[in-house]
């Protein structure tokens, strides 16, 4: 009995040597399982350091957004008269988001900072994901683990401008653009159609549906015929080539001509009898300009459009669409009735139209067009200012003044009767282009207070028929907004003006 019991008892304690064999194996074949993932997990641990790791580290966009993004609160963008146009807010979970003030008025000019951003937010994406806030306060955030406030950017826009061009273009679609000759800083820039960045995110695919591409900045990405406004350039080459004698030019129209197998007629068919240069300028007589450009040297006048910035990379803080002419040394003598009148294969920026008036207006001078006039820490202290500067000689100052008093003249005595007013002086020139089987496109281009000049406008309203019923009366009510009020305290000064 007992010993059946202690045999028992073996059996259930101490295993027979077959047993004890198997258990082993089965230990030994877990001791490799364990031991071939912790290899395998050693392997891949130093696979991500050597290539993964370091290849998400170099990447600049993570680099720069995913780490800036844990340490700094994007900064703001402010108008010049010390308005919110852009800024970094907290929904009730402590969650960061982007805050448009201005809704719609801005949109294309401040842009946005979701869906590939647009703008001044992609422009100066990293100036605002920089901070130079004091060492105190970036000593204080250091303690508390919190975020360093990034920088602000300082716009040369003025959003009495922005907003009355914005509500001029309302229903229609097309561009307005304010700039100061002198300094080139850029006042307004609107584009319509339009969006509300703070809906980007519910509206985007809507946005981008629509067929009137309204992301488009048509401001410096919208190409048109130039129409009339053209003749500026054409009118420059002439004076250029008859420095001693332009002032002849005499011409009688009789509404129609044919030249080089081209028919021209002058807009509304009307007859504008006979004329100088500077009344063939006012009423913007085709038939005269006709004449007159298939007269000039074509190699010259390619010349000058290139020293104009056609077919060139115009330099800003936007991207600038490249502005086509129509002409080349192959250029057919059909080709060129109509392109000395801004028809044909000519295409301009409305932005671009904006420079040359900005260069005619300022005798002959082009200073750099900017958008950002300083940028400043979020305690108010200047970290950089943007210099005005010289960009490109357009013309001689001799002829600049010649063009000057032509497009005065278009002012009190011809197509751009509109903007003719006691208030201030207004000069420039019109165009009604024509767009194929499409209504024509509405320009005007001008600048205000002619002999010391504050501001050029330029007006372009797709569509919009005639310039100087359309364009022209929209330009008058900017230059009204403009000089409504006192131009000295009109925009904010950086108080530090001068620190580094
Ligand atoms: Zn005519």
């Amino acid at each position: 009995m007992n010993k059946n019991r202690v045999e028992k008892m073996e059996n259930i304690f101490v295993p027979k040597s077959g047993q004890r064999l198997k258990t082993n194996r089965y230990m030994l074949f877990t001791c490799i399982f364990v031991l071939l993932l912790f290899a395998g997990l050693i392997a891949y641990l130093t696979y991500f350091t050597i290539y993964e790791a370091s290849a998400v580290i170099t990447s600049p966009y993570n680099k720069r957004t995913a780490a800036l993004k844990e340490s700094v609160t994007r900064g703001s963008i402010v108008s010049a008269d010390g308005e919110i146009l852009a800024e970094t807010k907290k929904d009730d979970e402590g969650n960061e988001y982007r805050y448009y003030p201005y809704e719609h008025v801005f949109a294309h000019v401040v842009g946005y900072d979701s869906h590939g951003k647009g703008g001044l937010e992609s422009a100066c994406n990293y100036e605002m994901m920089t901070s130079h806030e004091s060492l105190s306060a970036q000593f204080k955030h250091g303690l508390t683990g919190t975020k360093k406030s990034g920088d602000t950017i300082c716009t040369t826009l003025d959003t009495r401008l922005q907003e009355k061009a914005s509500d001029l273009l309302s229903g229609h679609r097309g561009s307005i653009i304010a700039i100061e000759p002198k300094t080139g800083k850029v006042r307004a820039m609107v584009s319509r159609p339009d969006f509300d960045p703070n809906l980007l995110d519910e509206e985007w695919e809507d946005i981008n549906s629509e067929g009137s591409s309204v992301l488009l900045n048509r401001a410096v990405q919208g190409m048109y015929p130039p129409g009339s406004t053209y003749k500026l350039l054409t009118a420059l080459e002439y004076i250029e080539e008859n420095p001693g004698t332009y002032s002849d030019f005499t011409y009688k129209c009789k509404g129609e001509t044919i030249v080089n197998s081209v028919r021209i007629r002058c807009y509304g068919d009307v007859e504008h009898g006979k004329e100088n240069l500077t009344s063939a300028f006012a009423h913007s007589c085709n038939t005269a300009f006709v004449t007159i450009g298939c007269g000039l040297k074509l190699k010259r006048f390619i010349d000058l459009n290139q020293r104009c910035l056609f077919d060139d990379k115009i330099l800003f803080d936007l991207p600038v669409k490249k502005s086509r002419l129509g002409l080349g040394p192959s250029s057919k003598g059909s080709d060129i009735p109509q392109a000395v009148i801004g028809q044909g294969n000519t295409l301009i920026t409305p932005f671009h139209n904006a420079l040359i008036m900005c260069a005619i207006a300022n005798d002959g001078i082009l200073m750099k067009p900017i958008l950002t006039d300083h940028i400043e820490s979020v305690d108010g202290h200047v970290v950089s200012t943007t210099e005005t500067e010289k960009y490109k000689k357009l013309s001689h100052p001799s002829d600049a003044i010649i063009l000057q008093k032509l497009l005065r003249a278009v002012v009190t005595k011809g197509t751009g009767r509109a903007l003719d007013t006691e208030e201030y002086t207004v000069a420039g020139k019109t165009g009604t282009a024509e767009n194929g089987k499409e209504e024509d496109h509405s320009w005007f281009v001008g600048y205000s207070n002619v002999d010391n000049p504050d501001l050029v406008v330029c007006v372009l309203v797709e569509n919009g028929g005639a310039g100087s019923e359309v364009a022209a009366p929209m330009a008058a009510e900017i230059f009204d907004a403009y000089y409504e009020n006192d131009l000295d305290e009109k925009y904010l000064k950086p108080e530090n003006q001068g620190e580094k």
